[in-house]
C-alpha cells in the first residue's frame, strides 16, 4: 500500500516544522541585528548632531574673535586720539567713547570663553559618540556574523529539507497543498495537529493543536476515509494515529 493522503501531509508537516525551527532561530538573529543596527543609528545620529553644533560654535566663535580684534584695534586710536586732544571737553568725549568701547570688548571677551568652553564640552562629547559608534558597529558585525555561521551551518540541512518538502508536496493535490501551506503559514508550520482520545472507554476527543471537542463524526471520518478534516476551532487539518490514538 502506497502512502496515504494523511500521511503525505502529515510528512510535510514534520518537514514544514523543521523548516519553521530554521526560520524561527533566523529570524532571532535577524532581529538582534536589526536591533543594533537601530542603536548604531542613533549613535551616528548623535555624532551628526554634536559636529553640527561644533561647526556652528566655531563659526559664532571665529566672529567675536573677529569683533575682540577690531574694537581693540578702535580702542587703541582712541588712545592715540586722547594724546592728542586739544581741550577737557574733547578729552572727556574721546574717553567716555573709549571706556563704552571697552565694556563691549569685555563682555565680548566673556562671551568668547563661554563658547571655547561649550566647543571643548561638544570636543569631548563628539569624541565619546565616535567611540560609541565604532563599538555599536562591531555589534552589528558581531550579530551579522552569529546569522552568518548560522546560515553555513544550516545551509545542507536547509537545502534537504527543501528538497524534501517539494517531493512530498508532489504527491498532493494542488488545492489541499494551497490550503496546507496557508494554514501552516498563519500557524507557524503547525498545519496539523493530531487527535487525541480523552478517556480510554469513552468516544470523546480533543484536537491537540488547541484542546477542543472534535465530534465523534470528524473521527469517523478520519478513519474511514482518507480526507482532509479540519478542526473546527482552530482550523488545523486533523491527522489520526492509529497506534498514538488508541493506545490510550
Ligand atoms: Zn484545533
Amino acid at each position: 500500500m502506497g502512502e496515504t493522503l494523511l500521511d503525505a501531509l502529515h510528512r510535510l508537516q514534520e518537514i514544514e516544522l523543521k523548516l519553521a525551527e530554521i526560520r524561527g532561530k533566523r529570524e532571532v538573529k535577524i532581529r538582534l541585528i536589526e536591533s543594533r543596527k537601530r542603536k548604531e543609528k542613533q549613535a551616528e545620529e548623535k555624532l551628526l548632531t554634536n559636529e553640527r553644533l561644533l561647526r556652528e560654535r566655531q563659526m559664532r566663535l571665529d566672529s567675536l574673535s573677529l569683533d575682540v580684534a577690531s574694537r581693540e584695534e578702535s580702542i587703541q586710536k582712541h588712545r592715540e586720539a586722547l594724546n592728542k586732544a586739544k581741550t577737557n571737553k574733547e578729552y572727556a568725549g574721546i574717553l567716555a567713547a573709549m571706556n563704552t568701547e571697552k565694556a563691549d570688548a569685555a563682555k565680548i571677551e566673556t562671551a568668547v570663553l563661554e563658547f571655547m568652553e561649550e566647543i571643548q564640552t561638544l570636543k569631548d562629547s563628539t569624541g565619546k559618540a565616535e567611540e560609541d559608534k565604532r563599538k555599536l558597529a562591531e555589534d552589528v558585525r558581531a550579530a551579522e556574523k552569529l546569522l552568518e555561521e548560522y546560515d553555513l551551518q544550516r545551509r545542507e540541512e536547509l537545502a534537504n529539507l527543501q528538497a524534501d518538502r517539494d517531493s512530498c508536496a508532489e504527491a498532493i493535490p494542488p488545492t489541499t497543498l494551497a490550503s496546507f501551506t496557508r494554514i501552516a503559514q498563519s500557524l507557524e508550520g503547525e498545519a496539523m495537529a493530531t487527535v487525541i482520545k480523552l478517556y480510554p472507554k469513552r468516544d470523546e476527543y480533543m484536537c491537540a493543536g488547541c484542546n477542543m471537542t472534535i465530534s465523534l463524526e470528524i473521527v469517523n471520518a478520519l478513519r474511514s476515509r482518507d480526507e482532509v478534516q479540519q478542526c473546527g476551532n482552530c482550523g488545523r487539518i486533523l491527522f489520526y494515529d492509529s497506534s498514538t490514538v488508541e493506545r490510550k
